[in-house]
């Protein structure tokens, strides 16, 4: 699926001699010029043509039309993308690292992984992200929140290679509810105690929890109003928190400048959610059209994982998922596309978000055809992995967007993904942070 290499060193200054750590740091950035065919930058309507981009010390300083510095400027040091469109580093708004879909056929894996091997399994799920052409993710919600923190800070610090990290920790969830880890295949008394964190059954106990996790490292609250898809024992309709517990993790975010938020299937529990106050919610499978306006009224963006269903369907079958879960995912995935469809109609801010881990990481890139099906324009599908996402997160001063001043994340994919969203499946070029992390083996080396 990835057809292209991977590069250990940097190309600072484009001299291979002067070889640094691997390519992963955000304290430091890289140097590069490129030379992109065409320039989507995640605000404009149209592509621009024929584009150098210049990045120093991990930042773009500029970005103009080639015929401005042409005969200025050595070939040599240009890295030639002229058959490729450049795009802002991708943002996934709904991924989960401790986790990969094949889990799904044996839960008693969570409790017999152990934190060094959650550690290097987020971590390998990080790298492959990475390398699939998104650089910032928002991880919304973790069986295994510490490993989580120490994954995004060894990616901070540049010793492991992985996307921008914004965690929620741990699922903020009632007990037995759709983030506490009570599976059949788990004996109680071996649940993991780090999965524990976010249980909690009144406001007081939500608040209580919620201040817990932004004290250990949460950079922002997810809660599951209703259950999961994928659950033993518990209806995805179901509400499970009550509003009352949903507002007490909301003021608690305030209190401290974050966001939440919200799993959510049923009407019934999006309602709860936007009227607590949540930012965004993820899923959104059985909104009603009075809820649909509701969320566009109080500014609730929508993640929703509208391919999923398909891989589900395919792969879960056979890896051998439990019946239940493939009946329901039958039972939500056509009504979830057209709730989408009816959100984008209706002007709701929509977040691009796969559900990462129930979708396998290399996976992150094929959702964006699903959205075009189901009349999401090229361009706006793309603006929402990048300006729209990054904008939501209050990052829109650094990333989702090329032009100078901004952070140098961007990606390459061969062609022109306006007019095949596919391109974006099979993302060839990746700078993280002014650092090359990956390249095409069609380019000249
Ligand atoms: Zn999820």
């Amino acid at each position: 699926m990835i057809a292209a290499m991977l590069l250990v060193t940097p190309l600072g200054h484009g001299a291979p001699g002067t070889a640094k750590q691997l390519a992963t740091g955000q304290s430091e950035g890289g140097d590069l010029v490129l030379r992109c065919g065409l320039l989507i930058n995640g605000l404009l309507d149209e592509p621009l043509a024929d584009q150098l981009v210049t990045i120093q010390a991990g930042r773009i300083t500029s970005v103009e039309s080639f015929d401005n510095v042409r005969g200025k400027i050595t070939d040599s040091a240009v890295m030639n993308l002229s058959g490729f469109t450049c795009l802002p580093g991708l943002i996934n708004t709904h991924v989960h690292f401790d986790t990969n879909p094949e889990d799904a056929a044996d839960y008693g894996i969570y409790a017999r992984r152990t934190f060094g091997q959650n550690l290097r399994l987020i971590l390998d799920n990080a790298r492959t992200t990475l390398l699939t052409g998104f650089t910032t993710v928002r991880h919304v919600g973790a069986w295994f929140p510490d490993a989580v923190y120490q994954a995004r800070k060894l990616i901070d610090q540049g010793q492991a290679m992985g996307p921008r990290i914004l965690t929620a920790g741990p699922y903020l969830t009632i007990p037995g509810g759709g983030g506490d880890l009570t599976f059949p295949e788990i004996p109680p008394d071996q649940i993991p105690s780090e999965s524990q964190q976010g249980i909690a059954s009144t406001p007081a106990g939500f608040a209580t929890r919620a201040e817990a996790a932004i004290l250990a490292g949460a950079d922002f609250l997810k809660v599951i109003a209703s259950g999961a898809v994928f659950s033993i024992g518990t209806e995805p309709g179901a509400p499970e928190m009550t509003r009352a517990d949903i507002e007490a993790v909301v003021k608690v975010a305030r209190k401290y400048g974050k966001q939440v938020t919200a799993h959510v299937h049923s009407d019934q529990s999006g309602q709860d959610a936007i009227l607590a106050g949540v930012d965004s919610l993820e899923h959104a499978s059985l909104l009603e059209d009075d809820t649909i306006v509701l969320a566009r009224d109080h500014g609730v963006a929508l993640s929703m994982d509208v391919y999923n269903g398909t891989y589900t369907d395919t792969v879960g079958r056979q890896q051998g998922y439990p019946a239940v879960f493939l009946e329901r995912n039958t039972a939500t995935t056509e009504t979830q596309r057209v709730v989408f469809e009816k959100a984008y109609k209706a002007g709701v801010t929509l977040l691009y978000g796969t559900d990462a881990g129930v979708l396998p990481h290399d996976m992150g890139g094929w959702q964006f055809t699903t959205m075009v099906e189901r009349g999401m324009s090229p361009m706006d599908a793309i603006r929402s992995a990048t300006s729209v996402a990054a904008e939501h997160l209050g990052l829109d001063s650094d990333i989702g967007v090329i032009s100078a001043g901004k952070v140098a994340d961007l990606i390459a994919v061969r062609g022109n993904p306006l007019e095949n969203t596919n391109t974006l499946r099979a993302v060839e070029v990746v700078v993280k942070n002014g650092f090359l992390i990956k390249t095409s083996n069609a380019l000249p080396q």
